[in-house]
């Protein structure tokens, strides 16, 4: 893999590479674009078989953190950190090293939760560097991103309802979500108070019983949730989901999940919307856990202000849906489309 090629390609300004044999660490930082803000991304602690793997995977990361956080207004750019091993190998002096790898950017990259990662995390990281958020609410953070996150999905959602049925109200809709973690529930809990009809699937056995708890229909066989009839499928589990073999197979009107990177392949938000399917872009989606935590640096944590801010996912829905009918494109390009305007004025003014 060339990787300055690669950078050079995508736009990235700067990969930093971290190493202490003492701790076992080995991290890359990839830090995509800071022309609207320090670089915030989560760092993620995966076992990766190869470095070029590892490589690739916080690159691309970074890139998506860019498009995220400008298509939701915030002052900040995208960055995304990889540490090499798996979450059950970390220590607190892993951690901490981690920690010091951050303050030795100067507050270029602020980091947070990803995959792997916990609150817990986050405490130990913060004992070296204050370019960390996402604290537990006893350290005067915001806790876990999970609770935000599913409350933009549901404003999200109510922007397509009023796109497709006329009005945002989500009451008797059917709704089939994929995966039954944290997100969902969040998102149930709203969907459930509208008196929206929820069908769950999840490989997880105790997910569904939660799910059956709660009086919520549940399908046993994760497969089968692409065909079941709904108004909205809200993929909540995996990447990757939407694609040749899944869309065809799709009886619903929406697609509005959390889950990250839903499309396969670019050309897949073409294929939905030729099935006469809105897509809501996961990345403006799911966005509510990031413009939560953004909201806790350099000012007390204030979680009205915090909600009031992720329930203008509604509005940028709204705007990508208007964008898109207006130029004749995909929803998926649409927010492209408004995260590199955003980019490209602040670019001008400078
Ligand atoms: P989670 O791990 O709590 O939940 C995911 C659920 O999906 C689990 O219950 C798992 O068993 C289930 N699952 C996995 N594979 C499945 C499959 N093939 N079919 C059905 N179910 C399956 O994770 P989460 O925090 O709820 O996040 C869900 C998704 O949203 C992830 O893709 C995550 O990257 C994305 N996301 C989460 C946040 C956040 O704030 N937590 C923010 C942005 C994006």
């Amino acid at each position: 893999m060339n990787i300055t090629q690669y950078m050079e390609t995508h736009g990235h300004e700067q990969l930093s590479v971290f190493t202490d044999n003492s701790v076992g660490i080995r991290a890359f930082i990839s830090i995509h674009d800071t022309t609207l803000g320090p670089a915030l991304g989560g760092v993620r602690i995966w076992p990766h078989k190869t470095e070029d793997d590892a490589l690739m995977d916080v690159l691309r990361l970074s890139r998506g953190m860019t498009y995220k956080a400008a298509a939701s207004g915030l002052h900040m750019g995208g960055g995304k950190a990889l540490i090499m091993a798996s979450s059950q190998d970390k220590t607190e002096a892993m951690m901490r090293a981690f920690g010091r790898f951050v303050e030795s950017l100067g507050g270029r990259y602020i980091t947070t939760e990803d995959v792997g990662a916990t609150t817990q995390d986050m405490e130990w990281i913060a004992q070296e560097t204050n370019h960390v958020t996402g604290l537990p609410v006893n350290l005067g953070g915001s806790g876990d991103p999970s609770e935000m996150t599913g409350y933009g999905i549901y404003q999200g959602m109510k922007a397509c309802a009023k796109e497709i049925w006329g009005n945002g109200s989500l009451k008797g809709r059917t709704i089939a979500i994929q995966g039954f973690g944290k997100v969902a529930s969040y998102l149930a809990g709203h969907l459930i108070q509208e008196d929206a009809k929820l069908i769950v699937t999840d490989i997880n056995q105790s997910a569904l019983d939660r799910a059956g708890e709660l009086g919520l229909e549940v399908i046993d066989d994760p497969s089968a949730i692409y065909e079941v009839a709904c108004d909205i499928f809200a993929p909540c589990a995996l990447g990757g989901i939407l694609n040749d073999d899944t869309i065809p197979r799709l009886k619903c009107k929406v697609v509005a999940g959390s889950a990250n990177n839903q499309l396969l392949d670019d050309h897949h938000a073409s294929t939905l919307q030729d099935q006469g399917i809105l897509y809501a872009p996961d990345y403006i989606l799911n966005a509510g856990g990031i413009i939560n935590i953004s909201l806790e640096m350099g000012q007390p944590y204030d979680e009205k202000a915090a909600t009031e801010k992720v329930a203008r996912i509604y509005d940028t829905i709204e705007s990508v849906i208007y964008l898109a009918k207006n130029e004749g494109i995909t929803t998926a390009r649409a927010a492209d489309r408004l995260a590199e305007e955003r980019i490209t004025a602040k670019r001008c003014l400078s």
